[in-house]
């Protein structure tokens, strides 16, 4: 009777939860503290990608998943630190979020990257997780897809052992963009498309 409830359960459920023990995702909110990363008027970037990946974690934990964050406060953290943490707590993905600026007002749009190291396992897995982030992301806001790119970021580059991406949600210096930045119900449908995007790799992505 428990396993005919049980699967009726799993049956309605509209997203099915992943199966313990469920896979540790690291969240890292680009920088904090006196690091204010890109910042127009009201829109400071470090703000607005706290408050994004505390509602990723929420989002994610809703789905089964165990998530840490390397900040989950206004504080400085050194970029080496971040990737330590991940390498230490020994997460399944790392995922770093940043939203963008640019000399050209009209860039605007969502842009995920990952490390290309051309032949390996990594890169594969992580251009995966980038391309379902990117496709979940621009599915809830409607933003513009930029693309699912390579590039040399740090924390992405030196997080060896696992897949990791660096989500770009949108440019504070496209003003459209920027008042919708400026909305909770905006940063929190974009947060919701990244622990969507998270979820989908896990279910068809082949395991790294
Ligand atoms: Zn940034």
């Amino acid at each position: 009777m428990i396993f005919l409830l049980l699967s009726l359960f799993a049956f309605f459920s509209p997203i099915q939860a992943v199966e313990s023990p469920a896979p540790l995702i690291v969240l890292d909110p680009g920088h904090g503290g006196s690091a204010d990363g890109a910042k127009i008027f009201p829109v400071m970037e470090k703000r607005i990608a706290l408050f994004t990946a505390v509602r990723t974690k929420k989002a994610l934990e809703e789905l089964g998943y165990r998530v840490f964050l390397t900040r989950s406060r206004d504080r400085f953290v050194d970029l080496d630190e971040r990737v330590a943490m991940a390498n230490r707590v020994d997460a399944a993905l790392f995922v770093s979020i940043h939203f963008n600026s640019a000399p050209n007002p009209a860039a605007h749009g969502i842009e995920v990257y990952y490390f290309n190291e051309k032949t390996s396992q990594r890169t594969k897995a992580s251009k995966q997780l980038a391309i379902e982030v990117l496709k979940a992301t621009t599915r809830n806001t409607s933003a513009f897809p930029r693309g699912a790119r390579p590039g040399n970021f740090y924390v992405v580059r030196e997080t060896k052992k696992m897949p990791a991406i660096l989500f770009e949600g949108g440019f504070l210096t496209n003003e459209p963009e920027r008042n919708k930045l400026a909305d909770k119900k905006y940063l929190k449908s974009l947060a919701q498309g990244i622990a969507e995007g998270i979820h989908s790799y896990f279910e068809n992505a082949p395991k790294y």
